[in-house]
């Protein structure tokens, strides 16, 4: 549930990121680096909250000449980010070095200025990633490649993942079997409602029925059926579909399964 939260505010960070403007190259000088949000990218807990070798998206003001990123160690040194990547946007990508520990990040620029963050960043432990990451299970079992995502021109609802046409499929998140059923578009699709999290995932195109019936419980990573190419489907691949609030045609919408997915693919 935790990695949902994660991959929604970064969606949100996309949003914000366009709006700020490039620091530097200008004729005044720049203010103090200000970093007004800290968000985990990868090996993710929660959306402020990963683990040392996260990589974390700093936003803010005056962050374009950053050359250090750091966070407080336990014997009051710091684990410092000699290399972060500095865009265009202004926008700081950094990695959590060994032994940070949870704390306000730190900037030190090119001009010898350096603040600490007002906010803060969290660093957990592997055992609660694992944990969060247990939870869920990207769906296709074998080789795959990623077609087109949410939006594509074509009012498309999901992400489509190629994969050979009997590639074994399973459940990506515990939950209760909403649908099961045929459609000419969708083929052979089953809707489950994901436990915990105000989620329906849908998985279209199945070679045949899941056997999975509507109204089971059904557990993360369980079998729920094979790639296929049923309905109007060109070339074998799940389209997977995640829909948000209300859920799938009971009052929700879709949201962008792509960092999602690509999360869960990231792990399992
Ligand atoms: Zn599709």
């Amino acid at each position: 549930m935790l990695a949902i939260a994660v991959t929604a505010s970064v969606i949100g960070a996309g949003a914000a990121t366009a709006q700020a403007s490039p620091g530097g190259g200008g004729t005044t000088a720049p203010g103090d680096p200000d970093v007004t949000s800290i968000q985990c990218l990868t090996n993710c807990i929660g959306p402020t909250t990963g683990v040392v070798k996260s990589k974390i998206r700093l936003l803010g003001t005056d962050l374009a000449n950053t050359e250090v990123v750091s966070l407080p160690r336990a014997d009051g040194t710091r684990a410092k980010d000699k290399r972060p990547q500095v865009k265009p946007s202004g926008v700081v990508i950094a990695i959590v070095r060994k032994g940070a520990i949870t704390g306000p990040v730190r900037i030190a620029d090119s001009f010898g200025q350096s603040k600490d963050s007002s906010v803060s960043f969290t660093v957990g432990t592997n055992a609660q990633l694992k944990e969060v990451q247990s939870q869920y299970r990207f769906p296709v079992r074998g080789p795959h490649t990623y077609g087109d995502g949410l939006g594509a021109d074509r009012g498309h609802q999901g992400i489509d993942i190629f994969a050979k046409c009997g590639t074994p499929l399973v459940v990506a998140k515990t939950g209760v079997v909403k649908a099961n059923t045929y459609h000419g578009r969708a083929g052979n699709y089953i809707v489950i409602d994901a436990a915990g999290v105000k989620q329906d995932h849908m998985y279209a195109h199945l070679v045949k029925r899941s056997p999975l019936k509507k109204g089971m419980q059904v557990s993360t990573g369980q079998a729920l059926g094979q790639v296929g190419d049923s309905g109007n489907a060109s070339g074998c691949h799940l389209h997977f579909e995640i829909w948000g609030g209300e859920g799938w045609y009971s009052g929700g919408k879709p949201i962008d399964p792509e960092p999602i997915v690509k999360y869960w693919d990231s792990f399992s």
